[in-house]
């Protein structure tokens, strides 16, 4: 189901709950007016939330000439921004402007209180083997959004969460635990698809991949229930050849270019045929 659409039925779904059927649900309202508003504005950029990994006290994993990964995911995270922000169909927002610490829960916070479209979180891995060396794709392992979408729903973590627009702290126990439920599996099978592209177009521009290159994880950072979310480790810094790369400023435009023509396919095939 398209974010916008399950938006739509969770918000119906809770306005009907809230309301009673007899009363005009809130949904019914936005849709009326849309009917007679002309003429029809033009989409809103989507807003793309990029969570480069680390910073501050916290240096992230560290290259064997000394590469640190808070520094090249800031790079790249830059360099993806402009590329984004070039075409004029995104808006673009960062987790961390600066080489500041952010916690992860936070990132997740600023990313759903921006209303964000799509999260990317980026990274470089290390391995104590140093011929590791790729990318890979992480999204939100299923246990992992199960434990997730529980504690939301749990009603002492409800007071400030909005899932899908709507207040939790309102709701009764099955309506949370339904919009958590329903909002999460949507998202988890976004974020999937959107992983999947990745790997598919880092695979046709050339970007070294890790076998088995879409893999699941409890991230914390990819827990928001309401916004697809990946995490992309752009290589290894425990291998020389990677970290050579992942410092070079083209190999950081290509990957910027490869992650850009992800987002453009993600958001719809009209915009995917664009070349990276
Ligand atoms: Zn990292």
């Amino acid at each position: 189901m398209a974010a916008l659409h399950r938006r739509n039925v969770i918000a119906g779904l809770a306005g009907l709950t809230a309301f009673g059927l007899g009363a005009p649900a809130v949904w019914g309202n936005q849709l009326a007016k849309k009917s007679i508003a002309k003429p029809t504005p033009p989409p809103r950029p989507k807003l793309v939330f990029l969570d480069p990994g680390h910073g501050g006290k916290d240096p992230g994993a560290l290259g064997v000439r000394g590469t640190k990964e808070k520094v090249v995911v800031m790079a790249i995270a830059r360099e993806l921004q402009r590329e984004l922000q070039a075409g004029g169909r995104y808006r673009v927002m960062l987790t961390r402007a600066s080489d500041s610490f952010v916690a992860l829960r936070e990132r997740v916070a600023r990313a759903q209180a921006a209303k964000a479209d799509l999260f990317l979180s980026l990274h470089a891995d290390a391995h104590p083997d140093s011929d590791v060396r790729g990318a890979s794709v992480y999204t939100l392992s299923e246990e992992a959004s199960d434990r997730e979408a529980a504690a939301l729903a749990a009603r002492e973590n409800r007071a400030d969460a909005v899932v899908s627009g709507m207040k939790l702290a309102n709701q009764s126990d099955d309506v949370a635990r339904t919009l958590v439920a329903m909002s999460q599996r949507g998202t988890v099978n976004d974020s999937r698809r959107l992983a999947e592209t990745i790997v598919r177009t880092f695979g046709r521009n050339g970007v070294r991949l890790l076998p088995r290159t879409h893999r699941q994880a409890g991230f914390a950072v990819l827990t928001s229930p309401d916004i697809p979310a990946a995490l992309v480790e752009l290589g290894y810094l425990s291998n020389p050849q990677d970290e050579k790369l992942l410092t070079v400023r083209q190999h950081q435009a290509a990957l910027a270019r490869a992650l850009r023509a992800s987002v453009d396919a993600h958001f719809g095939s009209g915009i995917a045929t664009r070349k990276a």
